[in-house]
Parts: structure tokens; C-alpha cells; sequence
């Protein structure tokens, strides 16, 4: 069930959807799943009750490390979760790669604050491990995205051409990358 969050309940929420799912549990867990919210919690608990909790905690939620966000409970990024996101990567560029007939010269991951990832002059893509945050479809927009520039080095209508053929939906892609960006940056 999606649920609206009216405006009047937060203004980090107000733009992400909140799914809420009623199980036979005692606790509350709030996970933030990249594009939407998902509240776990006891069957019984009505609407208004979880917005009304969310709205407590809308503080902690503007000042939350996007880490914690995305893994909820107290989840923090472990040096698992970062093998993963390398793995994930590696498993796409090897598939995306052959597909589109791009190959990178070197691939690297480093912490940044801007982009999710660049691809330089001699075709080395660097690749931003706050990726960890994105779920997988998002990342494959960013391989996609990176590998395409291997062939063109700018943002023009080739570019996105390419990027198009690949995936035929990835100006969606960029609406929720740029949704969770408000979020977490
Ligand atoms: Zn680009």
C-alpha cells in the first residue's frame, strides 16, 4: 500500500513515498529504500500513528547519515556492504561492456561529494562508493551512463543516445537519482 504523506507532516518525507507494510511484529522499523520509505510495524498501528511518529522523528531524519538511513535500525556501512557494491559493479561492467562494445582502460572507487561516478580522458571510470546507497537498478544507470562516455566525452544527443539504447527508461532512473540526492546529500 503507497500512502501519501501530507505536507503538513515533514519536509524531508513530504517527497518520498511511504510504504507501510502491517505485520505481527512489536517494533517499528523505518527503512529508507531508496525511492520510498518502508515502515514496518505491528498490524494494529493506524496511519495516523505513523505519521505521527515520523513526524517526531522528522529532525533526526534531516540530520541521519545516509547510511543509516539506508539501512535502517542503527545499520551501518560495513566493509561487506562496500565488497558488495564493488562486486555489483564489476558483474555490470562486464555485462554493460560487452553489450555496448565499451571497454574501460581501469576501473577505481573513491568517496566523493559530487559526482556518482566520472570516466576521464583515457577512459579510466571512477566510480563513487556512496554508490552503496542506490539500489541496484540506479547503479546500472551509473555503469550505463559512465560506460557511454567512453564514447562520447560530454552530455550531448549522442551521448544520450547511447545511454537510451542501453536503457530506454533511464530518464526515469535520473528522476529517482536525483529524488534520493535530496535526501541524502
Ligand atoms: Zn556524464
Amino acid at each position: 500500500m503507497f500512502c501519501k504523506v501530507s505536507r503538513k507532516n515533514s519536509r524531508v518525507y513530504e517527497k518520498m513515498k511511504v510504504k507501510i507494510i502491517r505485520k505481527n511484529i512489536k517494533h517499528m522499523y523505518i527503512e529508507n529504500k531508496g525511492d520510498y520509505i518502508e515502515v514496518r510495524c505491528n498490524k494494529y498501528l493506524s496511519d495516523e500513528e505513523i505519521y505521527k511518529f515520523l513526524d517526531k522523528i522528522k529532525d533526526k531524519f534531516q540530520k541521519i547519515e545516509k547510511k543509516e538511513l539506508v539501512f535502517g535500525k542503527e545499520g551501518k556501512i560495513t566493509q561487506k556492504d562496500y565488497e558488495k557494491l564493488k562486486e555489483i559493479i564489476n558483474f555490470l561492467i562486464n555485462k554493460y561492456s560487452k553489450k555496448m562494445n565499451l571497454y574501460p582502460s581501469k576501473i577505481s572507487f573513491r568517496e566523493k561529494n559530487t559526482s556518482w561516478g566520472s570516466c576521464t580522458y583515457k577512459n579510466h571510470i571512477i566510480f563513487n562508493l556512496k554508490l552503496v546507497s542506490l539500489p541496484v537498478e540506479l547503479i546500472e544507470y551509473v555503469v550505463v551512463h559512465e560506460l557511454a562516455h567512453i564514447k562520447e566525452k560530454n552530455h550531448s544527443k549522442k551521448f544520450w543516445k547511447i545511454v537510451e539504447k542501453y536503457l530506454p527508461d533511464y530518464k526515469d532512473k535520473i528522476k529517482k537519482i536525483r529524488k534520493i540526492e535530496k535526501v541524502i546529500r
